[in-house]
């Protein structure tokens, strides 16, 4: 599998209203580990994690957002909910001990779907500066 900085690269030179990967899992035309779901926002199992729990929150529409970059004010709600979703995932995940939430954009910030996600990392110590 290409690394991260690699599928990043591929995935900037895609323009950034393309389907994604995460349009086949809202439609549920591919499998994945869903943890939650609601009219909003949907959360899965990240296929590749990089802690004990990984987990991405994805809004179900896209509507432009394919990075926080190209929010805009119509996205501030559910901006909001997906962070406040990432908490309830948290505490559902057990997390008591605190996690990380992490969001790449753009080929600087590794991105590599462009369809706006929350990482949501937990269940080992975190290290900083990140990579
Ligand atoms: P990004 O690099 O854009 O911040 O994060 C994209 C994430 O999506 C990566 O962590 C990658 O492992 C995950 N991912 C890519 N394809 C799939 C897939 O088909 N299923 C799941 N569950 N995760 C995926």
């Amino acid at each position: 599998m290409a690394s991260e900085k690699e599928a990043a690269q591929a995935a900037a030179n895609v323009p950034a209203d393309s389907p994604t990967i995460f349009d086949k899992i809202i439609k549920k035309e591919i499998p994945a580990n869903i943890v939650y779901e609601d009219d909003e926002v949907l959360a899965f199992r990240d296929i590749s994690p990089q802690a004990p729990v990984h987990i991405l929150l994805i809004p179900k529409v896209k509507d432009g957002l394919s990075g926080v970059s190209k929010a805009k004010e119509r996205h501030v709600q559910i901006l909001g909910r997906l962070m406040y979703t990432a908490k309830l995932v948290a505490k559902q995940e057990g997390l008591e001990d605190g996690f990380r939430l992490v969001i790449n954009d753009g080929l600087n910030g590794c991105q590599s779907v462009y369809h706006l996600h929350i990482h949501l990392l937990g269940g080992r110590q975190m290290n900083w500066p990140p990579g």
